[in-house]
């Protein structure tokens, strides 16, 4: 006898989304439910920065998500405090930045292609009601914007009631290109970050300067800019200020925004809930930033929805032919637990000023090219970063 398949419906088609879409496909009969046509998101704002690191490239080759060809491969990290460059780290191996615009808009017409059912509508929290009805399993992928379900909040993850940092991006041209290429992180102590990506867009390579600063601080100077234009200026004049060696890079009147929509300002206020409950009788279950929601100053969130999409589906898989109820969410949740542990309590750590035993570790990185490259891997494996910062032993 033919057994029917289960009917899933994943709301969203970011990076958690998306990868559950790709890794579940084959097993369960998908419907994605997505707010944006592709071509909206093309063409639309930027939505973020994103790096993903070698584990989350072997996910996307496991699952067959598309590839970007090799060439703009970040292979190290560049570490500042102040204005000293202290070491470049190298990665065990490579990662590689796309475009959130041109990595979902285009892997959603893959998946389309693939036989994937897709409906783009917003959902609310009223309609979110009907699909659980319909559904055997409703996955709340809607990211950073606030879960369409009431997941619990995790207290003890979740000591923030407002925003750590204010996230200023831009994807630019016309900045030479760091050597060996890689992801800077320059750190500047009572005033925030910068991180510069090297970056593939639909416009090809560019770099992307993320500027996170402290909330009244005086590198928290964007308040009111209200166009590209402005944006750019400022952005320069800031670089010259507070990044002296990124600014010589800069390539005169080379330098602009690679679109009019590459540039980007929020602030994120982190929290971390239990990804399962259940609503009239099933469960329904979150990935991503619905549910892990993290600063973005350690550049985990990609990484950790790729990862929690995978868990999630080898617990879906495990219990394919059982009913889906609690005892199957809390498999998923105690499967991601420790790991959403130690990405989040490592990533607040680093809103607050460097422990002495961290900045210990880094100066020991300008001796030592085999501790620069294990501080380095704290960014593609943050379980070290974690036991870096937290390890009494
Ligand atoms: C400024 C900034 C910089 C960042 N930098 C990094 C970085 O360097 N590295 C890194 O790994 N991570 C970074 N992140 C985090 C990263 O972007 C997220 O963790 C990641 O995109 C989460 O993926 P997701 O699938 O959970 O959500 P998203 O990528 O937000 O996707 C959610 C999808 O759901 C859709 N959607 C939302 N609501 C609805 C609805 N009601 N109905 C239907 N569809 C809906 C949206 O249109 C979207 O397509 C950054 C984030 C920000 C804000």
């Amino acid at each position: 006898m033919r057994v029917l398949k289960k009917r899933l419906c994943i709301i969203g088609s970011g990076v958690s989304g998306l990868h559950l879409a790709y890794a579940l496909k084959e097993d369960f009969d998908i419907t994605v439910i997505e707010r944006q046509l592709p071509d909206q998101i093309r063409k639309g704002r930027i939505m973020s920065t994103q790096v993903h690191f070698g584990s989350t490239r072997t996910r996307e080759t496991r699952f067959n998500v598309p590839e970007w060809g090799e060439q703009t491969l970040i292979e190290s990290i560049h570490i500042t405090i102040g204005n000293q460059k202290l070491f470049v780290g190298q990665l065990q191996e490579p990662a590689l930045s796309v475009d959130q615009r041109l990595y979902y808009s285009h892997s959603i017409e893959d998946l389309i292609d693939k036989g994937v059912s897709f409906r783009f509508e917003k959902v609310d929290k009223e309609s979110v009601e009907v699909l659980i009805d319909e559904f055997d399993l409703v996955i709340d992928c809607t990211g950073k914007n606030g879960t369409l379900l009431p997941f619990p909040i995790e207290e003890d993850l979740s000591p923030f009631q407002t925003p750590q940092r204010k996230c200023i991006v831009g994807y630019f041209i016309g900045i030479k290109a760091n050597t060996p290429l890689g992801v800077s992180v320059t750190v500047l102590p009572e005033l925030g970050e910068m991180f510069e990506i090297p970056a593939i867009t639909e416009h090809g390579p560019v770099t992307i300067l993320f500027i996170m600063a402290i909330p009244d601080s005086d590198l928290d100077v964007f308040k009111g800019i209200k166009n590209a234009e402005e944006f750019t200026l400022k952005v320069r004049r800031t670089v010259q200020q507070f990044f002296p060696e990124i600014y010589n890079r800069i390539e005169g009147e080379n330098f602009a925004l690679c679109d009019e929509n590459s540039f980007l300002q929020t602030a994120l206020t982190p929290v971390i809930r239990k990804p399962y409950l259940m609503i009239k009788n099933k469960l329904v279950v979150g990935c991503g930033d619905s549910v892990f929601l993290n600063d973005p100053i350690t550049g985990q969130g990609c990484n950790l929805s790729s990862y929690c999409a995978e868990q999630l589906y080898e617990t879906l898989t495990e219990y394919k032919n059982s009913k889906w109820d609690m005892k199957t969410g809390e498999a998923y949740w105690n499967r991601t637990k420790q790991f959403v542990k130690e990405v989040t309590e490592w990533t607040n750590a680093m809103t607050k000023p460097l422990p002495e035993h961290v900045v210990q570790l880094l100066l020991q990185g300008t001796q030592d090219q085999v501790k620069a490259n294990e501080i380095a891997e704290w960014f593609a494996n943050p379980t070290k970063a974690y036991e870096a910062f937290f390890s009494t032993k």
